[in-house]
């Protein structure tokens, strides 16, 4: 899943409004952020294989660092405990942490049967919803723009970069996600674990709209 991690960290902003759209965007993906670095340093492991799923030509079958069951959870604690020793709001560490979690579950829901419950496990679950280029559409499109609806109505441009910048960013996003469905797989592996870098790109970007954007004073407390 690609936009409907982005999507839950749009969302969560209804939840949280003091929390930036970079803190939420980062929880959400944070698993996504750290599985490229994984990749680099050789403790986790992909193989490029079209057809592995209608919609990724990617073979995740080595990752229980950030995708294990076990992984998700000490990664959803870790930040939260970050969260709170840095900004000491309980609350919104809360709601990160649950948003980092977020991601395991709509992984599982989305990928083939490859993610494991603890690190040395030989038991794989997903629900497959890759299996299915217009299920995969409408789910992933879906919640995109119902996160979008979210972050919109509970925040208001204070100028251009809050209003241009944020839709330069949704526009950047939408199209990665066309390209990642309809173009080429990449040639190697090792593409990926440099390119997946790429997506700090937009915890920065989400940081810097987020602050030329404020919280209306009808979205919920914080
Ligand atoms: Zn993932």
């Amino acid at each position: 899943m690609f936009l409907g991690h982005y999507a839950v960290g749009l969302a969560a902003k209804k939840v949280v409004p003091k929390v930036s759209l970079g803190t939420l965007f980062l929880a959400a993906q944070l698993v996504d952020l750290l599985w490229p670095l994984f990749l680099l340093l050789g403790l986790e492991h992909v193989r490029i294989d079209p057809g592995n799923t209608a919609v990724t030509p990617f073979d995740f079958y080595d990752y229980p660092i950030t995708h294990s069951l076990i992984g998700a959870i000490l990664w959803s604690v870790g930040l939260g405990l970050a969260y709170t020793f840095l900004k000491k709001d309980r609350r919104a560490a809360a709601v990160a942490g649950l948003v980092v979690f977020s991601h395991w579950i709509l992984d599982l829901i989305t990928h083939r049967p490859d993610l494991s419950l603890g690190m040395g496990g030989t038991t794989y679950f997903g629900l497959g919803l890759w299996n299915s280029i217009p299920a995969t559409l409408v789910a992933e499109c879906g919640l995109f723009a119902a996160g979008i609806i979210v972050y919109t109505r509970t925040t208001a441009a204070q100028d251009r970069i809050g209003s241009i910048g944020f839709w330069s960013m949704i526009g950047i996003l939408s199209l990665i996600y066309v390209g990642n469905i309809a173009g080429p797989p990449p040639s190697s592996a090792s593409i990926i674990a440099v390119a997946g870098n790429a997506s700090w790109l937009f915890i920065l970007w989400a940081y810097w709209v987020d602050k030329h954007r404020t919280a209306k004073s009808s979205a919920g407390q914080s």
